[in-house]
């Protein structure tokens, strides 16, 4: 499963992340985290990034995709992840999509906590002091004048990504103002539809694939009984074609064995008649001598 969680700062992503990591065993991706980390052992983006961090300003936008880029590619993160804190912009957002396209992944669903501004203020600052009391040290850019030019960001850069994730019908708005255990148990309801409409969609697709290759195979039988059939009718044809030569060289030799035969015949009947005629004359010449002999 790969989700994103959106919300202003201090609306309780990182804890809702760390939940679910332990409830689906995805990784949580918090470029916030990374950034921090590349601060603190100032790698080259963390020097790039300290000072715009501090000032509650948004670091750009190759930065922050390239370092999503490189961990999405991490084995812990095959079987799925929880993106907090990215993307923070319409132009982040769009190269993620990117990303996820090339790599034949999809994104399940974009979870907005959705939290009233007075009341962020509000937790930030509690959030300090149980820190302090902690003895923990506190986020340079959780003070406040810091906190509301972060809101500020949030409002101006992030909100956009609100519709910009309805659109694509992947956004799951939820009351961010309900208690922890509330929001969880909320979050965990909208994602078992998700994970249920994902299931049903994951089977019409193998079923669809199932009869794409019944139907190929039912066609290849087709094609293959299609070509026999021309084969034959080829033959066919050829035969007859042959037939028909045979037939008509046949039909010759017999008509000029007849023309032959009626020729013959003809002659026949003309030396009949020939012998015929000269038996008569014969026969003539004979009375007239006979005659002749009498009178002399
Ligand atoms: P966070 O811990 O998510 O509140 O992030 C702390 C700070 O890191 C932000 O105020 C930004 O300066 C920077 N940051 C974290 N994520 C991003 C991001 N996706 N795009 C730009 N800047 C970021």
């Amino acid at each position: 499963m790969r989700l994103i969680l959106l919300g202003p700062p201090g609306a309780g992503k990182g804890t809702q992340a760390q939940r679910l990591v332990q409830k689906h065993g995805l990784v949580q991706l918090s470029t916030g985290d990374m950034l921090r980390a590349a601060v603190a052992a100032q790698t080259p983006i963390g020097l790039k990034a300290k000072d715009l961090m501090a000032s509650g300003a948004l670091v750009p936008d190759e930065v922050v995709v390239g370092i999503i880029a490189d961990r999405i590619e991490q084995p812990d993160a095959k079987n799925g992840f929880i993106l907090d804190g990215f993307p923070r912009t319409v132009p982040q957002a769009e190269a993620l999509d990117e990303l996820l396209k090339q790599k034949k992944l999809n994104l399940d669903a974009v979870i907005e906590l959705r939290v009233n501004e007075s009341a962020l203020l509000n937790r930030v600052e509690k959030r300090v002091v149980e820190m302090l009391e902690r003895g923990e040290s506190v986020r340079e850019d959780d003070k406040p004048e810091v906190l509301s030019r972060r809101l500020n960001a949030y409002r101006e850069l992030t909100e956009p990504l609100v519709h910009y994730y309805s659109e694509k019908r992947k956004l799951l708005t939820i009351d961010g103002m309900m208690t922890i255990e509330e929001v969880t148990a909320e979050i965990e309801r909208v994602l078992a539809a998700v994970i249920a409409a994902d299931k049903s969609a994951e089977s019409a697709k193998a079923a669809k694939r199932k009869s794409a290759a019944k139907t190929s195979k039912a066609g290849k039988t087709v094609k293959k009984a299609a070509k026999v059939g021309k084969k034959t009718a080829k033959k066919a044809k050829k035969g007859t074609k042959k037939g028909t030569r045979t037939a008509a060289k046949s039909a010759k030799k017999g008509a000029a064995k007849s023309a032959r035969r009626g020729a013959a015949a003809k002659t026949q009947k003309t030396a009949r008649g020939a012998g015929k005629s000269a038996k008569k004359t014969t026969k003539k010449a004979a009375k007239a001598a006979k005659r002749l002999t009498k009178r002399g």
